[in-house]
């Protein structure tokens, strides 16, 4: 599982990472955030009303589920099931309450957490995006103060200062387990 604050890096380094790996799928979750103008229903995310998340939940849908940032997110049981059966490994890009609820339920779970190198940068990289108000990014720096205090909850903590090295960095993490579980 690949947590991290928002803008920590995490969709760059897993856009040039999962094609090197390979054998490995993104597990697109559920949210009930508005989609923002870079994001593609089934894509990105599942886009939701909160009425048919909570139903999915009630209907145990979820391998785990929680609020971030105001929003519901929830990753698909069925979708992670069906790709481990086959042998494909399964990165879930979430936070960290329901990183704990996955390793609580799967012990093999690999927990990775990305962050940038202070504060300063993560504030920078939040606003050079320019996807959300700045409502949000006071929000989201808010979170990413709490979510940074939880890092040691994590197998592996990579500190994002040049993309090269922690694309490599996390492709080593990623190789070192498949060796182990042969
Ligand atoms: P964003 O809305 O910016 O795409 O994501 C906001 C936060 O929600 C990020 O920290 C991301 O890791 C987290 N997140 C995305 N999907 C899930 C999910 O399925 N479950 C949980 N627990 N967090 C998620």
């Amino acid at each position: 599982m690949f947590s991290g604050p928002s803008g920590a890096g995490k969709g760059t380094v897993l856009k040039e990472a999962l094609p090197i790996l390979g054998n490995i799928v993104y597990s697109v979750s559920c949210t009930t955030r508005k989609p923002r103008h870079d994001d593609a229903d089934g894509e990105t995310y599942f886009f939701m009303r909160e009425e048919d998340f909570k139903e999915m939940g009630l209907k145990n849908m979820f391998l785990e589920s929680a609020e971030v940032h105001g929003n519901m997110y929830g990753t698909r049981r069925d979708i992670v099931e069906a790709e481990l059966e086959k042998g494909i490994d399964v990165l879930l890009e979430i936070d960290v309450q329901g990183a704990i609820q996955v390793k609580n339920k799967m012990k093999e779970a690999v927990l990775i957490f990305i962050r940038p190198s202070s504060n300063e940068e993560l504030e920078r990289r939040l606003r050079s995006r320019g996807t959300e108000t700045e409502e949000e990014i006071r929000l989201r720096i808010k979170n990413a103060k709490k979510e940074l205090a939880s890092a040691d909850k994590y197998d592996h903590i990579i500190i994002n200062d040049s993309l090269k090295d922690t694309v490599s960095r996390f492709i080593e993490i990623v190789e070192k387990y498949r060796r182990e579980s042969k």
